[in-house]
Protein backbone atom coordinates (compact mmCIF):
# COMPACT_ATOMS: atom_id res chain seq x y z
CA UNK A 1 0.00 0.00 0.00
CA UNK A 2 0.83 3.68 -0.52
CA UNK A 3 0.70 5.87 1.85
CA UNK A 4 0.40 9.48 2.50
CA UNK A 5 0.56 10.99 5.87
CA UNK A 6 -2.77 13.31 6.79
CA UNK A 7 -4.85 15.39 4.44
CA UNK A 8 -6.40 18.03 5.64
CA UNK A 9 -4.05 20.77 4.97
CA UNK A 10 -5.96 23.67 2.88
CA UNK A 11 -4.79 24.13 0.07
CA UNK A 12 -1.68 26.20 -0.98
CA UNK A 13 -0.98 25.39 -4.16
CA UNK A 14 -2.55 25.95 -7.49
CA UNK A 15 -3.15 22.85 -9.36
CA UNK A 16 -1.12 23.04 -12.80
CA UNK A 17 -2.69 21.96 -16.02
CA UNK A 18 -3.12 17.91 -15.63
CA UNK A 19 -0.08 16.14 -17.33
CA UNK A 20 -1.00 13.36 -19.74
CA UNK A 21 0.81 10.10 -18.08
CA UNK A 22 1.28 8.67 -20.82
CA UNK A 23 3.51 11.52 -22.65
CA UNK A 24 4.97 11.62 -19.42
CA UNK A 25 5.78 7.90 -19.38
CA UNK A 26 7.24 8.07 -23.09
CA UNK A 27 9.62 11.03 -22.51
CA UNK A 28 11.14 9.08 -19.51
CA UNK A 29 11.43 5.89 -21.09
CA UNK A 30 12.79 7.79 -24.22
CA UNK A 31 15.28 9.41 -22.17
CA UNK A 32 15.98 6.82 -19.99
CA UNK A 33 16.01 3.15 -21.34
CA UNK A 34 14.56 1.41 -18.27
CA UNK A 35 12.38 -1.52 -18.17
CA UNK A 36 8.78 -0.75 -17.27
CA UNK A 37 8.02 -2.64 -13.82
CA UNK A 38 4.81 -3.86 -12.81
CA UNK A 39 1.98 -1.13 -12.59
CA UNK A 40 0.95 -1.23 -9.07
CA UNK A 41 2.83 -0.78 -5.58
CA UNK A 42 0.69 -3.26 -3.81
CA UNK A 43 2.95 -6.12 -4.46
CA UNK A 44 6.00 -4.39 -3.80
CA UNK A 45 9.07 -6.71 -2.95
CA UNK A 46 10.34 -6.01 0.42
CA UNK A 47 13.44 -3.65 0.47
CA UNK A 48 16.69 -4.92 0.84
CA UNK A 49 18.68 -2.64 3.37
CA UNK A 50 22.12 -2.96 2.24
CA UNK A 51 24.74 -3.34 5.13
CA UNK A 52 26.15 -0.04 7.47
CA UNK A 53 27.83 2.13 6.90
CA UNK A 54 25.64 3.53 3.97
CA UNK A 55 26.67 6.81 2.48
CA UNK A 56 24.01 8.25 0.14
CA UNK A 57 24.21 10.61 -1.96
CA UNK A 58 20.74 12.63 -2.31
CA UNK A 59 20.69 13.97 -5.51
CA UNK A 60 18.84 15.52 -8.36
CA UNK A 61 20.24 18.45 -10.79
CA UNK A 62 16.85 20.17 -10.84
CA UNK A 63 16.67 23.15 -7.54
CA UNK A 64 14.31 22.91 -5.57
CA UNK A 65 13.16 19.84 -5.31
CA UNK A 66 13.30 18.84 -1.38
CA UNK A 67 17.07 17.63 -1.60
CA UNK A 68 17.67 19.71 1.56
CA UNK A 69 14.66 19.22 3.17
CA UNK A 70 14.75 15.14 2.72
CA UNK A 71 18.82 15.48 4.14
CA UNK A 72 18.29 17.11 7.03
CA UNK A 73 14.78 15.15 7.77
CA UNK A 74 15.79 11.73 6.73
CA UNK A 75 19.21 12.42 8.63
CA UNK A 76 17.38 13.83 11.76
CA UNK A 77 14.77 10.73 12.08
CA UNK A 78 17.38 8.15 11.26
CA UNK A 79 19.32 9.93 14.46
CA UNK A 80 16.34 9.48 16.41
CA UNK A 81 15.81 6.12 16.28
CA UNK A 82 19.32 5.36 17.35
CA UNK A 83 21.84 5.46 14.12
CA UNK A 84 24.50 7.46 13.95
CA UNK A 85 24.27 10.19 11.25
CA UNK A 86 27.03 12.75 9.41
CA UNK A 87 24.94 15.39 7.62
CA UNK A 88 27.73 16.09 4.29
CA UNK A 89 26.61 19.83 3.05
CA UNK A 90 27.65 19.71 -0.22
CA UNK A 91 26.16 22.35 -1.25
CA UNK A 92 27.21 26.39 -1.47
CA UNK A 93 24.31 27.57 -0.27
CA UNK A 94 24.65 26.44 2.86
CA UNK A 95 20.96 25.49 3.24
CA UNK A 96 21.35 22.10 5.18
CA UNK A 97 24.16 23.74 7.52
CA UNK A 98 21.50 26.64 8.25
CA UNK A 99 18.82 23.91 8.53
CA UNK A 100 20.55 22.06 11.19
CA UNK A 101 21.06 25.64 13.69
CA UNK A 102 25.06 25.87 12.33
CA UNK A 103 25.71 29.77 11.43
CA UNK A 104 27.66 29.24 8.44
CA UNK A 105 29.66 32.52 8.27
CA UNK A 106 31.84 31.54 11.13
CA UNK A 107 32.85 28.61 10.83
CA UNK A 108 36.47 27.53 11.34
CA UNK A 109 36.60 25.28 8.42
CA UNK A 110 34.18 23.81 6.17
CA UNK A 111 33.54 21.34 3.95
CA UNK A 112 35.62 24.13 1.19
CA UNK A 113 38.72 23.28 3.13
CA UNK A 114 37.94 19.76 3.49
CA UNK A 115 37.70 19.46 -0.81
CA UNK A 116 40.24 21.81 -1.46
CA UNK A 117 43.02 22.09 1.39
CA UNK A 118 42.72 18.29 2.42
CA UNK A 119 41.29 19.22 5.82
CA UNK A 120 40.49 16.64 7.63
CA UNK A 121 36.19 16.17 7.84
CA UNK A 122 36.23 15.54 11.42
CA UNK A 123 38.09 19.36 11.81
CA UNK A 124 35.03 21.08 10.58
CA UNK A 125 32.11 18.33 11.84
CA UNK A 126 29.81 19.93 14.04
CA UNK A 127 27.23 18.15 16.93
CA UNK A 128 23.52 19.32 16.11
CA UNK A 129 20.46 19.78 18.46
CA UNK A 130 19.47 16.07 17.63
CA UNK A 131 21.20 13.82 19.69
CA UNK A 132 23.44 11.32 17.17
CA UNK A 133 23.31 13.72 14.19
CA UNK A 134 25.92 15.65 12.95
CA UNK A 135 26.73 17.87 10.17
CA UNK A 136 29.82 18.73 8.21
CA UNK A 137 28.95 22.36 6.77
CA UNK A 138 29.36 24.12 3.57
CA UNK A 139 30.29 27.46 3.43
CA UNK A 140 29.71 29.90 0.61
CA UNK A 141 33.27 29.54 -0.56
CA UNK A 142 32.44 25.98 -1.72
CA UNK A 143 30.91 28.18 -4.83
CA UNK A 144 34.18 28.21 -6.08
CA UNK A 145 35.22 25.09 -5.50
CA UNK A 146 33.76 23.93 -8.56
CA UNK A 147 36.05 25.98 -10.86
CA UNK A 148 38.96 24.92 -8.37
CA UNK A 149 38.94 21.44 -8.59
CA UNK A 150 39.29 21.52 -11.97
CA UNK A 151 42.70 21.56 -12.15
CA UNK A 152 42.92 19.56 -9.08
CA UNK A 153 44.32 16.18 -8.64
CA UNK A 154 42.10 13.20 -8.13
CA UNK A 155 39.62 16.18 -8.57
CA UNK A 156 36.78 13.40 -8.44
CA UNK A 157 37.66 11.61 -5.50
CA UNK A 158 38.41 14.18 -2.98
CA UNK A 159 35.80 13.70 -0.77
CA UNK A 160 35.82 9.77 -1.07
CA UNK A 161 39.22 10.32 0.40
CA UNK A 162 38.06 12.62 3.26
CA UNK A 163 35.34 10.29 4.27
CA UNK A 164 37.68 7.47 4.12
CA UNK A 165 39.06 8.86 7.70
CA UNK A 166 35.50 8.72 8.97
CA UNK A 167 33.60 6.02 7.66
CA UNK A 168 33.68 3.76 10.70
CA UNK A 169 32.62 7.09 12.87
CA UNK A 170 28.90 7.22 11.56
CA UNK A 171 25.66 4.71 10.52
CA UNK A 172 24.58 7.03 8.11
CA UNK A 173 26.32 9.62 6.09
CA UNK A 174 24.03 11.55 4.35
CA UNK A 175 24.87 14.11 1.44
CA UNK A 176 23.21 16.98 0.45
CA UNK A 177 24.16 17.44 -3.30
CA UNK A 178 23.96 21.14 -4.95
CA UNK A 179 21.50 21.62 -7.61
CA UNK A 180 24.04 20.48 -10.88
CA UNK A 181 25.44 17.51 -12.41
CA UNK A 182 29.11 19.16 -11.79
CA UNK A 183 31.96 18.47 -9.96
CA UNK A 184 30.65 18.71 -6.31
CA UNK A 185 28.04 15.74 -7.14
CA UNK A 186 30.64 13.59 -8.79
CA UNK A 187 32.38 14.23 -5.79
CA UNK A 188 29.44 12.99 -3.90
CA UNK A 189 28.24 10.13 -6.09
CA UNK A 190 31.74 8.66 -5.96
CA UNK A 191 31.93 8.86 -2.24
CA UNK A 192 28.54 7.44 -2.35
CA UNK A 193 27.57 3.92 -1.67
CA UNK A 194 24.07 4.70 -3.38
CA UNK A 195 21.93 7.54 -4.70
CA UNK A 196 18.49 9.04 -3.10
CA UNK A 197 16.77 10.88 -5.73
CA UNK A 198 13.56 12.87 -4.53
CA UNK A 199 11.14 13.83 -6.93
CA UNK A 200 8.52 16.36 -6.70
CA UNK A 201 5.00 15.26 -6.90
CA UNK A 202 5.03 17.95 -9.52
CA UNK A 203 4.44 18.88 -13.44
CA UNK A 204 8.12 18.31 -14.98
CA UNK A 205 9.05 16.73 -11.91
CA UNK A 206 10.83 13.54 -14.53
CA UNK A 207 12.38 16.39 -16.91
CA UNK A 208 15.99 15.81 -16.41
CA UNK A 209 15.74 12.53 -14.57
CA UNK A 210 17.42 10.62 -17.43
CA UNK A 211 20.42 12.67 -17.43
CA UNK A 212 20.87 12.16 -13.75
CA UNK A 213 20.34 8.70 -14.56
CA UNK A 214 23.27 8.95 -17.23
CA UNK A 215 25.46 10.74 -14.84
CA UNK A 216 25.14 7.86 -12.27
CA UNK A 217 26.24 5.17 -14.53
CA UNK A 218 28.77 6.97 -16.05
CA UNK A 219 30.29 7.26 -12.28
CA UNK A 220 29.36 4.16 -12.26
CA UNK A 221 31.81 2.90 -14.76
CA UNK A 222 34.28 4.97 -14.23
CA UNK A 223 34.32 6.03 -10.31
CA UNK A 224 33.20 3.63 -7.98
CA UNK A 225 31.94 0.13 -9.57
CA UNK A 226 28.92 -0.33 -7.33
CA UNK A 227 26.97 2.98 -7.09
CA UNK A 228 23.18 2.84 -7.91
CA UNK A 229 20.24 4.41 -7.14
CA UNK A 230 18.70 2.79 -4.44
CA UNK A 231 15.55 4.87 -3.55
CA UNK A 232 13.45 7.45 -4.71
CA UNK A 233 11.49 9.20 -2.22
CA UNK A 234 8.44 11.26 -4.22
CA UNK A 235 7.72 14.63 -1.78
CA UNK A 236 5.73 17.71 -1.81
CA UNK A 237 2.80 14.88 -1.96
CA UNK A 238 -0.73 17.01 -2.41
CA UNK A 239 -3.48 14.56 -2.39
CA UNK A 240 -5.85 16.81 -3.28
CA UNK A 241 -4.54 17.01 -6.64
CA UNK A 242 -4.98 14.42 -9.65
CA UNK A 243 -1.51 15.31 -10.73
CA UNK A 244 0.04 14.03 -7.44
CA UNK A 245 -1.65 10.78 -8.22
CA UNK A 246 -0.59 10.97 -12.00
CA UNK A 247 3.29 11.46 -11.25
CA UNK A 248 3.58 9.18 -8.09
CA UNK A 249 2.15 6.60 -10.14
CA UNK A 250 4.24 7.45 -13.57
CA UNK A 251 7.44 6.96 -11.30
CA UNK A 252 6.08 3.98 -9.48
CA UNK A 253 5.68 2.13 -12.60
CA UNK A 254 9.35 3.09 -14.09
CA UNK A 255 11.11 2.49 -10.89
CA UNK A 256 9.41 -0.22 -9.10
CA UNK A 257 10.39 -1.14 -5.44
CA UNK A 258 13.66 1.63 -5.92
CA UNK A 259 10.28 4.15 -4.68
CA UNK A 260 9.41 4.64 -0.97
CA UNK A 261 6.03 3.74 -0.03
CA UNK A 262 5.97 6.56 2.40
CA UNK A 263 5.32 9.90 0.48
CA UNK A 264 6.22 13.08 2.03
CA UNK A 265 3.44 15.42 1.65
CA UNK A 266 3.82 19.94 1.09
CA UNK A 267 2.97 21.00 4.34
CA UNK A 268 4.39 24.82 5.48
CA UNK A 269 5.22 23.43 8.41
CA UNK A 270 8.44 21.49 6.80
CA UNK A 271 8.99 24.55 4.68
CA UNK A 272 8.59 26.72 7.79
CA UNK A 273 11.29 24.41 10.22
CA UNK A 274 14.57 25.61 8.36
CA UNK A 275 14.13 29.27 9.51
CA UNK A 276 14.05 27.93 13.28
CA UNK A 277 17.44 25.95 12.36
CA UNK A 278 15.57 22.75 13.41
CA UNK A 279 14.60 19.41 11.65
CA UNK A 280 10.66 19.03 11.47
CA UNK A 281 10.94 16.61 14.35
CA UNK A 282 11.98 19.25 17.09
CA UNK A 283 10.18 22.14 15.51
CA UNK A 284 6.99 20.07 14.95
CA UNK A 285 7.40 16.25 16.24
CA UNK A 286 3.61 15.45 16.03
CA UNK A 287 3.30 17.70 12.49
CA UNK A 288 2.39 15.50 8.76
CA UNK A 289 5.95 16.07 8.10
CA UNK A 290 7.49 14.97 11.07
CA UNK A 291 5.05 11.99 10.88
CA UNK A 292 6.46 11.31 7.38
CA UNK A 293 10.08 11.81 7.80
CA UNK A 294 9.87 9.29 10.53
CA UNK A 295 8.15 6.62 8.73
CA UNK A 296 10.68 7.13 5.49
CA UNK A 297 13.61 6.86 8.29
CA UNK A 298 11.92 3.46 9.09
CA UNK A 299 11.54 2.35 5.76
CA UNK A 300 14.93 3.36 4.25
CA UNK A 301 16.85 1.83 7.21
CA UNK A 302 14.78 -1.10 8.07
CA UNK A 303 13.86 0.16 11.64
CA UNK A 304 15.41 1.53 14.98
CA UNK A 305 19.55 0.66 15.11
P1 LIG B 1 18.20 23.39 -4.08
O1 LIG B 1 18.20 22.70 -5.41
O2 LIG B 1 18.11 24.89 -4.17
O3 LIG B 1 19.29 22.92 -3.18
P2 LIG B 1 16.47 21.52 -2.77
O4 LIG B 1 16.28 20.51 -3.85
O5 LIG B 1 17.45 21.24 -1.72
O6 LIG B 1 16.79 22.95 -3.41
P3 LIG B 1 14.68 22.23 -0.68
O7 LIG B 1 15.51 23.40 -0.30
O8 LIG B 1 14.67 21.06 0.21
O9 LIG B 1 15.04 21.79 -2.16
O10 LIG B 1 13.16 22.65 -0.91
C1 LIG B 1 12.82 23.75 -1.75
C2 LIG B 1 11.77 24.60 -1.05
O11 LIG B 1 10.59 23.82 -0.86
C3 LIG B 1 12.20 25.04 0.33
O12 LIG B 1 11.67 26.32 0.58
C4 LIG B 1 11.59 24.02 1.26
O13 LIG B 1 11.34 24.54 2.55
C5 LIG B 1 10.30 23.70 0.53
N1 LIG B 1 9.86 22.32 0.76
C6 LIG B 1 10.58 21.19 0.65
N2 LIG B 1 9.84 20.11 0.91
C7 LIG B 1 8.60 20.56 1.21
C8 LIG B 1 7.37 19.93 1.55
N3 LIG B 1 7.26 18.61 1.65
N4 LIG B 1 6.29 20.72 1.78
C9 LIG B 1 6.39 22.07 1.66
N5 LIG B 1 7.51 22.72 1.34
C10 LIG B 1 8.60 21.99 1.10
MG1 LIG C 1 19.29 22.16 -1.34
Amino acid sequence: MTEAVGLDEPETVATPPAADGREMAAEVEAEVALPIAATTPVDLPTRLIPELPRIIAIANQKGGVGKTTTTVNLGACLADIGYRVLVVDLDPQGNASTGLGINIRGLQASMYDVILSDVPIEDCVEASSVRNLFVAPASLDLAGAEIELVPAFSRELRLKNALHEVRDDYDYVLIDCPPSLGLLTINAMAAATEVLVPIQCEYYALEGLGQLLRNVSLVQKNLNPTLEVRTIVLVMYDARTKLSDQVASEVRQHFAEKVCRIMIPRTVRLSEAPSFGQPIIAFDPTSRGAIAYRELAKEVSGGPA
